[in-house]
This record gives C-alpha cells, structure tokens and sequence, in this order.
C-alpha cells in the first residue's frame, strides 16, 4: 500500500512500528531536518534548556544518598539515537559543571539504540557511567526499580506506543517523589490557516521526502498518520494527571505554534 498502515491491527502494529524505526535509523538525522526545516533542533535545545539538568535538586529526600552533589539520575525512553540524552549531558557539563549526572537510554528497537552507542563514540560520554543503554517497551519496565529516577524525558516517541497510559503509569512508578515527567511530541496546531498549511506539508511533501531520500514512503506516511492520530494538548495532559502526575500550570507549551508541545508532571 501507499497509504501507510492505518488499517493494521493493533496485534500487528507494534512489529510494524520496529520495521519502521529500523529502516530509518541511519538517515534518521537528516529526515528530521528535511521534515521540520531543522526546527526539531531549536526545539531540542530548548526542551533541555527547560529542564536544566544538573543544577541542585530541589530538596526532597535529603537522606537518600544520591541527593547533594550527586548529580540527576534520568531515564531518557526511545532515546534512540542519543540526541537528547548527550544534549542533557553536555548541559549538565558545561553549563552546570556537573560530572555526575547520569542517563538511560531506553528504547524498543535495538536498531536505533545501535545507532545511539555509535554516535556516542564521537562523545566524551562513552563508556563512561554517566551513559548507559537498554532494550525496553516503555510500557513494561520491570528491570527498572520504582522512585529511582529523577527525571523521565520521552522526545518524540509516545505517539508511537501502543497503550500510551500504561507508559505514563510506569513513568510514574520509576520516579521518586518530586520526580519530573517531561515529554516533547508532534501535537495539534492552535491556527487553522496554519493548521491548513501545516497538513498540506505532512501529507504531501513528507512522504514524498521520505521516498526520495530514504527510499521508503509508507515509514513516512506512518510518520505522519501517527502525528495525526495523537492527542490534543489538553487529552495527552490529561491522560498525564490520569496516571497521578501533578499538572504544573497549564501543563503544556506549545512550539512553533502548536506543530510540538512540551508536557511536564510531577511526581507528588
Ligand atoms: N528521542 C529520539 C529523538 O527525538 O531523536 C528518537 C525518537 S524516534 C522518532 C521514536 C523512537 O521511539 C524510536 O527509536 C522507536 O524505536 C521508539 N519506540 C517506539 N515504540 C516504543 C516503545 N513501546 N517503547 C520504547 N521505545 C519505543
């Protein structure tokens, strides 16, 4: 078929999602260039910057030893490629001198997680403690032990998982109390004109691209059906709270107009 595989049944959908990521995995960087005119960078940095990790805990349970000086223990779930896990690094390094803060990063396709430990051999991270790698569905963790971690980031995978409130339960299992939630993801554009725009681009010239460039349509129409098909900021914030994450304020902000949103809970 040309038309993705919005007809495949949920049974199927999650070894079709792996055949996806696994023929994507080495042009992975330059498709999220071509389909977000670079965009997906800036808004990369800027989720990071928001989370600042590596600066002080705020104080919670100041017995547990990791807390002063130890550095943030993060979970970064189909983290891929790495992108976001050796951004979190680098700003905890550079920008908050902290050496101790540590990420795993988890993911259901051992395809991307190959590409992710290849790309950190350019890192100062490699081999190092501060980085570690796991094969895991994000809505089963048990390997992963309950309030362990202090801050789960998700960027750009959630919409792919197939019970997506069983992820959110199991993130706030692995958090420790004051634990932050924090997940990047395509959503629903706020302005119609620009919404009309913006639909025109995804159905049309982003499976065009992936043709051309990657050689593969319907991992792109999936790409882009998958963006369509997940919640609006105020459902996906909601299936948050559903799962007892605190809201702060409104519990979203919305990027270059909605095409992403940020969404952050914490762990009472
Ligand atoms: N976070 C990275 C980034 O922003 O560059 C990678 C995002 S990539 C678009 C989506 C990732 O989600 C893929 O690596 C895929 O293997 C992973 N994924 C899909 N379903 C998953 C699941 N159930 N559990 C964990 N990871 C999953």
């Amino acid at each position: 078929t040309h038309f993705g595989f919005s007809n495949v049944p949920e049974s199927e959908k999650e070894s079709r999602v792996g055949a996806v990521f696994s023929s994507v995995a080495a042009s992975y960087d330059r498709m999220n260039d071509l389909m977000s005119l670079g965009v997906h960078r800036l808004w990369k940095d800027h989720f990071v910057r928001s989370l600042n990790p590596g600066s002080a805990l705020p104080a919670r349970d100041c017995d547990t030893p990791n807390q002063q000086g130890g550095g943030w223990t993060i979970l970064d779930i189909a983290g891929g490629t790495g992108d976001i896990a050796f951004r979190m690094l680098d700003h905890a390094t550079n920008i908050n001198h902290d050496l101790e803060t540590r990420v795993t990063i988890s993911d259901i396709n051992g395809d991307m997680l190959a590409e992710g430990r290849k790309r950190s051999l350019d890192t100062p991270y490699y081999n190092t403690r501060r980085l570690s790698f796991v094969e895991a569905n994000a809505e089963h963790m048990p390997h992963i032990a309950s309030e362990s971690v202090d801050l789960y980031t998700v960027v750009f995978g959630i919409r792919n998982f197939t019970d997506k409130q069983a992820a959110l339960n199991e993130a706030f299992r692995v958090l420790k109390p004051g634990g932050v939630f924090a997940c990047m993801e395509f959503s629903k554009v706020d302005n119609p004109l620009f919404d009309a725009v913006y639909k025109r681009w995804n159905f049309s010239a982003i499976p065009l691209i992936g043709q051309v460039v990657a050689g593969d349509r319907d991992s792109y129409q999936y790409l882009v059906e998958s963006i369509e098909r997940f919640p609006s900021q105020e459902e996906f914030r909601d299936m948050i709270q559903t799962a007892g994450f605190m809201i702060p304020g409104r519990g979203f902000e919305n990027l270059t107009g909605g095409i992403a949103a940020i969404h952050k809970g914490i762990k009472p």
